[in-house]
């Protein structure tokens, strides 16, 4: 397909239209948008982009793929759509903004950028148990991505740490190459979907522990075993080459701090105001997908919170003023 410009990119030194921080559906979806608005756009999509479809296997809820899709695939198709219209691609991590006066400036670790608005699109990483041994361990057998990491599972035994659809999903991955997978979950429900709970308890190679939690990664250069306590105290030891973490997520906003306003949980602020719906505390600094939405998480749902952003952004710019 043809690439199509609708705008000129800004000379050295001048102000990108709109800069979007991230690389995800949030951040791709908003490129679409904010390029065919005719806006110059920067993405910094950061040096490992592609957020957490690129830790995703099987995507069988994303509309417009009946067969389903790999999330690396379909986060690929995504930057070169929005490539398509011109957008330009940085995969270089941001390290500070300066969100105080217009245009924004935006410093990475290869250099310094500046625009009129801007979208955080970036998204939330692995939510860690926090327990000894687990930060030792991470790359030695403790590890939060079963698509990256479970072939070197092989014939080994693993366990899974979590109850909602992540787990169930890495410990079906897992299942392909390990010989078994014990899932460790605090309650005595899962909370994740039930077409994954059911593939999950249907699957002979996966067992459940419940009412429990994981107290302590233990291994010398790798891990061997995981400590294993229930709901009564009781400590049991269960001896383990892998171990997956997947309790959920926190938003990556450690560089927003000071800039726009975060709520106690660390997720940004979104405001509906004067006519925008993806606002945060400053004014033309728009927000969108997992980094403020705590509920649904969903890459469609990040796509359209993208999409809106994009338009907002479009609006802030006094572009084309989207028809709503
Ligand atoms: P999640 O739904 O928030 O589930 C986190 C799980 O970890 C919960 O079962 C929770 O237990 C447990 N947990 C949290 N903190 C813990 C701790 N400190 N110690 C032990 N366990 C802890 O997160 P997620 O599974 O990452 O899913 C996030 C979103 O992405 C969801 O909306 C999910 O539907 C979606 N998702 C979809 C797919 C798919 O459709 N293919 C795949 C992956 C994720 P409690 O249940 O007791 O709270």
């Amino acid at each position: 397909m043809e690439n199509t410009k609708f705008f000129e990119k800004p000379q050295e030194g001048q102000p990108w239209d709109v800069a979007i921080i991230g690389s995800g559906p949030s951040a791709f979806s908003a490129a679409v948008y904010s390029t065919r608005g005719a806006a110059s756009t920067l993405i910094l999509g950061g040096a490992n982009w592609g957020g957490q479809l690129m830790l995703t296997t099987d995507v069988d809820n994303y509309p417009g793929f009946p067969e389903g899709i790999q999330g690396p695939e379909l986060v690929a198709k995504m930057r070169a759509q929005a490539e398509r219209f011109d957008a330009e691609f940085k995969a270089e991590d941001v390290v500070s903004v300066d969100f105080s006066s217009n245009p924004f400036k935006l410093k990475t670790d290869a250099g310094e950028y500046s625009a009129n608005a801007v979208i955080i699109g970036t998204g939330a990483g692995t939510h860690w148990l926090g327990v000894p041994g687990e930060e030792k361990l991470r790359g030695r057998g403790v590890s939060s991505c079963a698509p990256c990491d479970a072939p070197f599972f092989k014939e080994k035994r693993v366990v899974v740490v979590g109850g909602g659809d992540s787990a169930m999903e890495e410990a079906l991955v897992l299942t392909k190459y390990a010989t078994s997978v014990t899932i460790i979950h605090r309650r005595d429900a899962f909370r994740a979907s039930q077409a994954m709970q059911q593939k999950v308890l249907a699957n002979k190679k996966i067992n459940v522990i419940w009412n429990s939690e994981v107290t302590e990664f233990v291994g010398g250069d790798k891990l061997e075993k995981v400590i294993v306590k229930d709901k009564d105290g009781k400590a049991a030891e269960l001896p383990a080459e892998g171990a997956f973490v997947a309790i959920g997520h926190v938003p990556a906003t450690e560089i927003f701090k000071g800039q726009v306003e975060l709520d106690e949980k660390g997720y940004v602020k979104r405001y509906e105001k004067d006519g925008y719906k993806m606002a945060t505390s400053k004014e033309g600094v728009f927000v969108a997908g997992d980094v403020h939405d705590f509920h649904y998480r969903q890459a469609v749902t990040a796509a359209g919170f993208g999409c809106m952003a994009g338009m907002e952004a479009l609006k802030h710019l006094d572009k084309e003023p989207p028809n709503y």
